[in-house]
């Protein structure tokens, strides 16, 4: 192999620049960026060529230059955030962004970001509002709390709330409650940062009463629970409810923090599924300062919502984190947009797609599934499309042993692999993420929206 004949093989920038293909790039995207790109593919090629042992592959390369170049222009345009349609199951899927919001709501969010907005101004007095402000009457309402605020995420939640209630003072934590949610948020990390030192007590399944008083020193600040969403310890096991802890907490004069992580304002046993702790529950009981997240399974924008007693949210606001941790216009309107329908419990039942995807019963997602595969199968000459039971998963860390009764369509090609289909499926705008088992794609309907199902069956009508 000459590596000096194939370096000069490669087309001068001038040459490349009297291409047509390169010429409409250029007209379409601009001068710069295409300049930018020819040089970055060109020196790719230099650099395979420098680290190449064969020739293999090279020539093709060389001669493919072009196209490459006008791809690659194409693709830098396309946005890399991308709708996918989820038929995993999963219907709070952290990676495919948790929570979706209603085309109702999109259209009212876009009214307010595609322009300006009262977001932090008061226009009844004419001067500087508060952004909390939107949301805060509302949320008091729903959960019964005095006051409440918001910021970016949960996680953000708890550390802005230990930062100002327990900075610089213990704060006392079961070790069956030390938990850590996904992309190793510990909880006893995020408490090491916010200055609050940890008081751990009990044993991993149990922990009493009498565990708590005893560690109470004069530098406690505050009692912390965590609601253990993501996973769940059977058999031999106690904890102390915040409603047993409350007598105690008010003899020593010490707060009660409660992370509920996934914040549902409606019991879920109305759906068959297991009583998850709500947020109404926790005010009830007497807890001081709640958190939750705003996009498990509440089904709004990510956010961490805080409430609770005024004194202690009040001193969130002045906290100099806060302004680190501020939710902007598309989380302000977003969340109050999903909490309007939580003004009505039906409503929101039958509104906010995380609810319904919950709710749904096993004889509708069936009728849908049934749809979904006539519509697949009338496009694919070259598949077999069955309707399959299967069971979804609540996902997000929240309900961790729940399973719910499900129907997938199920589509095993003929033509082609799985491992193609499937790699088809996530190139494809939008693209489709689903299950593969026994050499076939699951597409569990109960993610699935019906306004996608054509557009589904297009896709799969282009391949198979
Ligand atoms: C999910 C969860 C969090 C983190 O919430 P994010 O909104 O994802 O930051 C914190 N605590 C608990 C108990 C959780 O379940």
């Amino acid at each position: 192999m000459d590596k000096n004949v194939l370096y000069r093989s490669i087309p001068k920038v001038d040459i490349l620049l009297e291409k047509d293909e390169i010429k409409a790039v250029i007209s379409e995207y601009g001068h710069e960026i295409v300049m930018d790109i020819i040089r970055e593919e060109t020196d790719r090629l230099r650099l395979l060529i420098a680290e190449a042992d064969s020739e293999t592959g090279l020539k093709s390369k060389i001669d493919n230059l072009t196209d490459t170049i006008v791809n690659e222009v194409k693709n830098l345009f396309k946005p890399k955030v991308r709708k996918v349609i989820n038929g995993t199951g999963t219907i709070l899927h952290t990676n495919l962004g948790r929570a979706p919001i209603t085309r109702t709501q999109a259209e009212l969010l876009k009214d307010i970001v595609c322009g300006y907005s009262n977001l932090e101004y008061n226009l009844e007095l004419g001067k500087r509002g508060e952004r909390y402000s939107h949301f805060e009457k509302l949320l008091c309402r729903i959960t019964g709390a005095e006051a409440a605020m918001v910021v970016n995420n949960n996680a953000a939640a708890v550390m802005l709330i230990l930062s100002t209630m327990a900075k610089g003072g213990e704060v006392v934590v079961s070790r069956g409650e030390l938990i850590e949610i996904g992309g190793k948020f510990r909880i006893p990390d995020v408490m090491e940062q916010s200055g609050a030192k940890l008081v751990e007590i009990g044993t991993t399944n149990k922990t009493h009463l009498s565990d708590y008083e005893e560690a109470v020193t004069e530098d406690t600040k505050a009692f912390l629970k965590v609601h253990t969403s993501n996973y769940s310890i059977v058999g031999f096991t106690q904890s102390v409810t915040a409603s047993e802890l409350k007598p105690l907490a008010e003899d020593k004069g010490l707060p009660i923090i409660e992370d509920l992580g996934s914040g549902v304002l409606i019991d879920l046993a109305k759906f068959g599924l297991t009583h998850e702790p709500t947020v109404q529950e926790a005010i009830e009981a007497g807890v001081d300062v709640v958190c939750f997240s705003g996009d498990k399974l509440l089904g709004g924008p990510q956010a961490g919502i805080i409430i609770g007693k005024k004194k202690y949210i009040n001193m969130m606001k002045k906290n100099q984190l806060t302004r680190a941790l501020r939710v902007d216009k598309f989380t302000v309107t977003a969340l109050e947009l999903v909490l309007l329908s939580y003004l009505n419990e039906e409503k929101a039942i039958s509104e906010i797609p995380v609810l319904k995807m919950i709710s749904e019963t096993y004889d509708s997602v069936k009728e849908r599934a049934g749809r979904l595969a006539d519509i697949i199968r009338d496009k694919c000459k070259h598949a077999e499309i069955t309707i399959e039971d299967c069971e979804s998963q609540v996902g997000g860390g929240s309900l961790p042993l729940e399973r719910i009764k499900s129907v997938s369509v199920v589509i095993k090609p003929k033509n082609i692999s799985v491992t193609s289909l499937e790699e088809i499926m996530h190139h494809s705008r939008p693209a489709i993420v689903a299950r593969t088992a026994e050499d076939a794609i699951w597409m569990d309907v109960r993610t699935l929206l019906d306004e996608d199902f054509e557009t589904i069956g297009s896709l799969f009508g282009g391949v198979l």
